[in-house]
């Protein structure tokens, strides 16, 4: 190697470093940052630190290996044909979410849950009890190559007697999860509404299993919300920390990962999130 093509290496990686470096700054323009909490927001009840891309750097999160390299999704209770449909459509995105195979289970019944495991809800509807769930029934059903596993039921989910209801519950370290269906109109005509939802709900809990913290940074799929109308203000996008952490982690392409996951939202006409993610994709292309 010459000089001259010595020093043209050294520009070229540098610029190659640079180029890298600056991809989560040019999304970072793109972040709208949260404000501060409302009353009855998610933050205002649960205050939050966040978690930066160094401090989920050093929590060793999992990753797919050779003998654990699959999600899977496991159905509880009686769908109807709609959610079952949702629960499809959940799997397909989650692959392209992640860049993980994930995988759809038969199904189980949820007469696997104890009476003293269930109770009503505020309208009379019959809960169960999701840490029960998660921490009884979907561990012994984990198949050996699963990285994580996400249980979806039509029912409605609380996670401890005090609290409400649940959107969703998952384990920091064991890869297991739960999300419901119930609170979002999963049978309304328009199969979008529910399919909006659970996409966010299902990505969110697998981002937990990842080691991701409620993100207090920007909108981003990975906030906590209270409610239905906090959830559906949420786009199914990660910011630009987020986003970080998922592909250091994860190794994905971000451009790639855009165009698939682009390509899925306009599919099912996910207005929003299909304008919020050509955004993004403009800023690093
Ligand atoms: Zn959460
Ligand atoms: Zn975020």
């Amino acid at each position: 190697m010459n000089k001259v093509t010595f020093l043209i290496a050294i520009i070229s990686a540098l610029f190659f470093s640079c180029e890298k470096k600056d991809e989560y700054q040019k999304l970072a323009t793109n972040d709208i940052l949260l404000e501060k909490p409302k009353s009855g927001d998610w933050l205002a009840d649960h205050p939050e630190d966040g978690q930066t891309f160094e401090a989920y750097s050093k929590m060793s999160p999992m990753k797919p290996n050779e003998d654990r390299n699959k999600i899977y999704i496991l159905p509880i209770g009686g769908l109807t044909q709609q959610e079952d449909s949702l629960v499809n459509l959940t799997v397909e995105y989650l692959n392209l979410f992640y860049g993980i195979k994930t995988v759809k289970m038969q199904s189980i019944k949820d007469d696997i849950v104890p009476k003293d495991k269930r109770r009503l809800n505020e309208n009379g509807e019959e809960q169960l009890d999701a840490s029960y769930l998660i921490h009884e029934v979907v561990p012994k059903l984990k198949p050996n190559d699963a990285l994580a596993i996400m249980a979806i039921t039509g029912r409605d989910l609380y996670p401890k007697s005090s609290w409400n209801f649940v959107f969703g519950l998952a384990t920091y370290t064991e890869g297991i999860g739960i999300s419901s269906m119930a609170r979002y109109d999963p049978n309304n005509k328009d199969y979008r509404v529910g399919l909006r939802r659970i996409i966010k709900t299902s990505a969110h809990e697998i981002g937990h299993m990842f080691k991701m913290k409620h993100c207090t940074h920007a909108l981003c799929v990975m906030n906590g919300v209270n409610s239905l109308s906090e959830g559906d203000s949420r786009p199914n996008t990660l910011c630009s920390i987020c986003l970080k952490k998922m592909a250091w982690n994860l190794k994905f392409d971000n451009k790639e990962r855009f165009k698939k996951l682009i390509s899925f939202y306009e599919k099912h006409d996910l207005k929003s999130d299909v304008e919020k993610m050509k955004n993004q994709l403009e800023l690093i292309e």
